[in-house]
């Protein structure tokens, strides 16, 4: 058997033309254009990256991107004081500040001044805390892209069992949560999980979410699961390589073979934290300018 190959470039790049096209219509209806400032405190190489593509993508869903670059010694009063006057601007719908950051800044007080409904990545206690009641807030992009990804595959996932390998606030624990309200029964695995990859043989949906290269292997897997990967590890350069390959937490060679469909790495579920950033950053604009989103955004 050879799985299926689930495109989330493919899936990310007509999320993102559809959250242009809606932008474009809330500009008309709002006088304004929706608006997304992202904070940047010092030079961490891979955060400049993400920031400019954060920043390209934005302005290509015709929305605003506000860009703030402060030094690595900013202080966590002068950071909180940015994010406080970020959302009082009638521009900004929606703010992230890049993780992670300087050591001498506390980041969930940084997070806990941003104002729950500009909270685009729903790092927020209060979007948690509505995740987690079923209520309706941000939900943080990049486990909300998988569930995206699931749903379109698999339709109803009712009943259906599901192993989240990873409790991070940002990606294992709102992943749950999410399969949770989608009726699936989960089970969260973790460091102390023992004989973990007897649990996961039992799942029908698999994500990964844990950072270490091509962990999960193919006799992990039950025949036909459905394999979500999050994880991106570099491998160390091969002879002749510059650059390690990417790598996702997931055998992918080996697992293809067994799983009904799998996410590549890259070009799986990576894409789609932009994109889904994008689309809470029109629902926040919406909500911001009393009108209602499009229900299939
Ligand atoms: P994290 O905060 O480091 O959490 C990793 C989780 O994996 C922890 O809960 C940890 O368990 C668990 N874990 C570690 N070793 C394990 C083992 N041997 N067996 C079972 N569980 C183990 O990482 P994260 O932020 O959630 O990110 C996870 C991965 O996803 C990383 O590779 C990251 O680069 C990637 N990521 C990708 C995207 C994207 O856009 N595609 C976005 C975010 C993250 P304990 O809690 O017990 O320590």
């Amino acid at each position: 058997m050879s799985a299926d190959i689930i495109d989330g470039k493919a899936f990310a790049a007509k999320l993102r033309e559809r959250v242009g096209a809606v932008a474009a219509d809330f500009q008309t209806a709002a006088g304004r254009k929706a608006g997304l400032a992202v904070v940047l405190v010092g030079d961490d190489p891979a955060s400049q990256v993400y920031v400019r593509s954060k920043g390209k993508a934005t302005l290509a869903a015709n929305m605003d991107s506000f860009e703030h670059r402060l030094p690595d010694d900013t202080s966590q009063a002068a950071l909180v004081a940015l994010v406080e006057k970020l959302n009082a601007d009638e521009a900004v719908d929606g703010i992230l500040v890049q993780l992670p950051l300087p050591g001498h800044i506390d980041a969930q007080a940084v997070i806990a001044a941003i104002d729950p409904d500009k909270d685009v990545d729903g790092f927020h206690v209060i979007n948690a805390g509505r995740l987690a009641t079923g209520s309706t807030g941000f939900v943080p992009c990049t486990p909300l892209g998988c569930m995206m990804l699931l749903t379109d595959r698999l339709g109803d996932l009712s009943g259906l069992e599901a192993v989240v390998i990873g409790r991070s606030n940002i990606v294992g624990k709102p992943m749950a949560q999410l399969l949770l309200d989608a009726n699936a029964t989960v089970t969260i695995a973790h460091s102390r999980t023992k004989d973990l990859p007897a649990v996961v043989r039992r799942a029908d949906i698999v994500v990964a979410a844990v950072g270490r290269a091509e962990m999960v292997r193919d006799d992990w897997l039950k025949d036909g699961a459905t394999v979500i990967d999050v994880g991106i590890n570099r491998l160390a350069p091969a002879a002749g390589e510059e650059k390690g390959r990417l790598v996702g937490d997931v055998d992918f060679a080996g697992a293809s073979a067994r799983a009904g469909a799998i996410t590549p790495v890259p070009g799986g579920v990576g894409p789609m934290t932009i994109a889904v950033l994008l689309r809470n950053t029109l629902v926040a604009a919406h909500a911001h300018a009393g009108l209602d989103a499009p229900t299939d955004l």
